[in-house]
């Protein structure tokens, strides 16, 4: 295993704080929906899933929106419905003003330049055969943005190095890296061809808890010094809050709650959302949250309840929650929330 080399640059503390320029949406997300007709989830029952309901939000230039919720909720089919490596069933993506859905798979390709993918996976997704080298400089080939074999050489030292590892590198091959290597790998490959967007699918959930901030942090001045915008999809809330901007919250296939990050973590206005929130630990025992439990488990998606999707575990419940589905309104400015009571509510202190 080769020694993992970070640069200073990447090296900070995860807890940093960073005057960002966000600026306005680049991505306009309107009622996207995916119904999969065939039960991929749960074996052979046939029945449709609607693995996304409804999602509209915007993504700012500039900005870190986190996605977050339990394993299952649709988090990662909706991350790759904005890049169409997946069809909508319905719905609008547009970006920076071109409608997604209306390119053909050339001009789709083309676009996808400004939207590149991390994936959560640093093993599965390098190819062991190829070397660092063949992996970084595919898109800059697929794009045409390197013409000869030393300036593709070039164009991967100068990622490397922009990532915290060696251009020494190069010429090895993905088995002779640790996880966290890996993912630099990865992210070096995903920002090669300059994208405004990147989609973030748990990008540090394979890895040990000491290679996450090393990777969040880089994530973070990779963006500041770029200025690209993320979807950073993950399930655990520690670590969304320390990157993100905004926060959208996943129930079942649906948004049921999207704000700013201090609303959301100090205020939040769904119970699910405050049930998540309980459960982050929490060092300091004067601050120390009590936790919500939650009942019951997450409902099949092939069978979603009527009315609200969480009546079924939410602790408030109330008989109009079990008939009419709440519209995501907002509860503050730019907060809003999925619920017929929602209210931003402090957690109580434990
Ligand atoms: Fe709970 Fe009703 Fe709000 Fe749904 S609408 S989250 S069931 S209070």
């Amino acid at each position: 295993m080769i020694n993992e080399r970070i640069t200073p640059q990447a090296g900070k503390a995860a807890s940093k704080q960073i005057d960002k320029q966000i600026g306005d949406d680049f991505i306009t997300v309107e009622g996207l929906g995916k119904t999969f007709s065939e039960n991929r989830m749960f074996g052979s029952s046939g029945s449709a899933v609607r693995a996304v309901d409804g999602a509209s939000f915007t993504v700012r230039r500039g900005e870190t929106l986190a996605l977050v919720g339990e394993s299952g909720c649709g988090k990662s089919t909706l991350g790759r419905l904005l890049l169409r490596l997946i069809e909508a069933s319905e719905g609008e993506v547009t970006v920076d003003g071109t409608k997604l859905m209306e390119l053909s798979t050339g001009d789709m390709r083309n676009m996808r330049a400004k939207m590149q993918m991390i994936f959560q996976d640093p093993y599965g997704s390098l190819s062991p055969r190829r070397s660092i080298s063949q992996i970084i400089s595919e898109p800059l080939e697929v794009f045409g943005m390197v013409q000869s074999s030393r300036q593709r050489r070039e164009r991967v030292a100068e990622l490397l190095s922009q990532v915290g590892l060696s251009p020494t590198f190069m010429d090895r091959y993905p088995r002779q890296f640790s996880g966290g290597q890996r993912q630099r790998i990865g992210i070096a490959r995903a920002i090669s061809v300059n994208p405004q967007f990147i989609v973030a699918d748990e990008p540090v959930s394979a890895l040990d808890v000491s290679v996450q901030a090393q990777i969040v942090n880089l994530m973070q001045d990779l963006q500041q010094s770029r200025g690209f915008s993320y979807l950073f999809i993950a399930h655990d809330l520690s670590v969304v809050r320390h990157i993100a901007d905004r926060v959208a919250v996943m129930y079942l296939g649906r948004i049921v709650e999207i704000g700013p990050k201090a609303r959301i973590y100090n205020a939040p206005s769904h119970p699910y959302t405050q049930a998540l929130l309980s459960a982050v630990p929490e060092p300091d025992p004067e601050t120390r949250r009590a936790r919500i439990i939650l009942k019951g488990d997450v409902p099949n998606p092939a069978n979603v309840p009527k009315g609200c999707s969480f009546h079924t575990r939410c602790p408030i419940a109330q008989d109009i929650c079990r008939v009419e589905r709440p519209k995501l309104a907002e509860t503050e400015q730019e907060h809003l929330a999925a619920c017929h009571f929602a209210k931003p509510m402090p957690i109580p202190v434990a």
